[in-house]
């Protein structure tokens, strides 16, 4: 698979349109310059949530600066909600919302003053402001004049999602929501993503963490070297794993592979070891063991695991070269 016809068409459907987009960092001292995103063609699709996936150094933060306005591109084209990020760069800001990896607020502002002030820089008239609705929606109400500093950690997290929001963009970009962050505030920042997503606003979110991405993300592209390497629903990524694998412990060492079972995906990882790799759920299974059976093999155990995200991520980034 090349990574441009893994990546989705660009249409009018999508949320955020690349086209192409390179970045190459100049070379400072003695460091030579760094090809961090490589002609990237990626669509996210409007309404969906989206995981941007990637080991560290993928490219993931270039690309979400490029959008920000952080980082200028080298080539290419990115257009956010139909605006092209040079030609209508205002407006193209205005579609989104990004929440950063790093708290950025003032301890001794109150959420109240800190969404106020965050809705003045974004020029949103007085009358048009949803401050307290966002501080509702983040479950801030209660905590509305107190100093930030005197939050806990999931409502400085909430807080930082409610600064992205303040001048009420369709597409909200989360940068790593959860690095660092404990299991149990992670499944209540995914519930509030869920629920923005509910409400309407697209979500983009990259990630390192696999678990983050099956569990929240509709659509999934897996960026490698500066590269997008896959992209598709959740759902079409997992079932293009060669999903099961069937372990099967023999009570004697076994020579070599009966050749009944070559007609399988199966290899032999120890003297009594044998592991059948399956497709998800197409009745191989029953097959295996029949042929097992015809071998006449001691069985001493079989154990089966089913594959997930990680899986196909190692699948593909493995086989991939550094830049
Ligand atoms: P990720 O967010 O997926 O971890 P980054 O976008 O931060 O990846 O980095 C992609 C590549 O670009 C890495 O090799 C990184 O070292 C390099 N890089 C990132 N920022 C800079 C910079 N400001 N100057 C030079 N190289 C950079």
């Amino acid at each position: 698979m090349t990574p441009s016809d893994s990546s989705r068409p660009v249409t009018s459907e999508n949320a955020i349109e690349l086209l192409n987009l390179c970045k190459t960092y100049a070379p400072t001292g003695k460091e030579p310059g760094k090809e961090a995103l490589k002609s990237v063609i990626l669509g996210i699709p409007k309404g969906r949530i989206f995981g941007l996936l990637g080991p560290n150094g993928a490219g993931k933060s270039t690309l979400i600066n490029i959008l920000a306005g952080l980082v200028n591109k080298s080539s290419g084209t990115a257009r956010i909600w139909g605006y092209d990020i040079e030609s209508h760069m205002r407006q193209a800001r205005l579609s989104i919302g990004i929440v950063p990896q790093e708290l950025n607020f003032d301890p001794f502002f109150t959420p109240y003053d800190l969404l106020e002030q965050q809705a003045g820089f974004f020029g949103v008239p007085k009358g048009e402001r949803r401050t307290d609705e966002i501080l509702q929606i983040m479950g801030l109400a209660d905590k509305a004049r107190s100093h930030t500093r005197s939050l806990s950690g999931g409502m400085k997290r909430r807080l930082m999602v409610g600064k992205a929001m303040v001048h009420n963009p369709p597409i909200l970009v989360l940068d790593e929501p959860t690095a660092g962050v404990d299991i149990e505030l992670r499944q209540q920042l995914w519930s509030y993503v869920r629920k923005l997503n509910d409400q309407g606003t697209t979500i983009v979110l990259t990630t390192h963490y696999l678990e983050e991405a099956e569990e929240l993300c509709d659509d999934i592209a897996i960026i490698n070297h500066g590269q997008i390497i896959a992209c598709d629903s959740k759902d079409a990524l997992l079932a293009r794993i060669e999903g099961k694998t069937v372990t099967i412990l023999l009570q004697e060492p076994l020579a070599e592979i009966p050749a009944n079972l070559e007609r399988f995906s199966v290899e032999q990882t120890a003297a009594d070891r044998l592991v059948f790799t399956t497709k998800t759920n197409d009745g191989q299974i029953n097959e295996i063991l029949q042929a097992l059976q015809a071998t006449r093999l001691q069985i001493a155990d079989i154990t089966t695991e089913q594959g997930d995200l990680e899986d196909i991520f190692l699948q593909l980034t493995s086989g991939a070269h550094a830049a």
